[in-house]
């Protein structure tokens, strides 16, 4: 049977994940996709309720106590974080669904779920990764340089991952991600039962 998976994806701010998830959207429009909460302000280009919700801190921290969210993390002075209820109905209608999320919001993810499949996505370099970000346009200097720090530690820990996909070339990429989530369904992780299903009138 063809069950539904929660897929995490993570990386630097400017390794392309946006960027590769509208691709990869276009390509699987079956799949859904996680909308964070979040504080921060709205992005030039942004819509409310396609990446994310934009909300107050008062408001997200309500979410918290009422235990509205899978996970949250303060992230360079805002508060991101994964409302529940959407998840937990993607998994029950056995749909796959991708929630993107720094390497804390990850770990948090795959203590609750672990099922969950990983993926990191790398830059081809730390230079391309500033020059990326950089031309984005979307941050101030002070900004860039506190997200290249946050950076170094989120690449050191890719290690903690189930699959690395290097965003070099986009096309390549967003392949790369449609094979893993095709070869996720032949996991163990997902075929447990297959076992007991095929040995369960063996007459021993
Ligand atoms: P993230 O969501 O990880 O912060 P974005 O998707 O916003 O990153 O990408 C950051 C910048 O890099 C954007 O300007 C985007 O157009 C560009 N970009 C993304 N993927 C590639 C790629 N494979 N090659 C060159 N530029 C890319
Ligand atoms: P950005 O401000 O560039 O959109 O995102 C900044 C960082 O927050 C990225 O690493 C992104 O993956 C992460 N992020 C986005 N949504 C969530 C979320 O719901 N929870 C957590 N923990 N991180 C998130």
């Amino acid at each position: 049977m063809n069950k539904g998976s929660v897929f995490i994806i993570s990386g630097p701010s400017g390794s392309g994940k946006d960027t590769l998830l509208v691709k990869l959207f276009e390509k699987c429009p079956e799949i859904k996709f996680s909308i964070s909460s979040v504080t921060r302000n709205m992005r030039e280009g942004e819509k409310e309720g396609e990446k994310y919700n934009f909300i107050s801190r008062e408001k997200f921290e309500s979410m918290i106590k009422n235990d509205e969210l899978l996970e949250y993390n303060l992230y360079v002075d805002n508060y991101y974080g994964t409302p529940r209820e959407p998840v937990e109905r993607a998994v029950a209608e056995n749909k796959d669904v991708f929630i993107e999320v720094d390497v804390n919001g990850a770990e948090s993810i795959r203590k609750k779920l672990p099922e969950a499949i990983s993926i990191f996505i790398m830059p081809p370099s730390f230079e391309e990764l500033k020059r990326r970000l950089s031309s984005r346009g979307t941050e101030t200097e002070e900004i860039i340089t506190l997200r290249m720090a946050a950076a170094l530690d989120e690449i050191k820990r890719a290690v903690e991952y189930d699959y690395i996909v290097v965003n070099d070339d986009l096309s390549t990429a967003v392949e790369d991600i449609i094979s893993i989530i095709r070869g996720s369904k032949f996991s163990i992780k997902k075929q447990k039962n297959l076992i007991d299903e095929v040995l369960l009138n063996v007459k021993s």
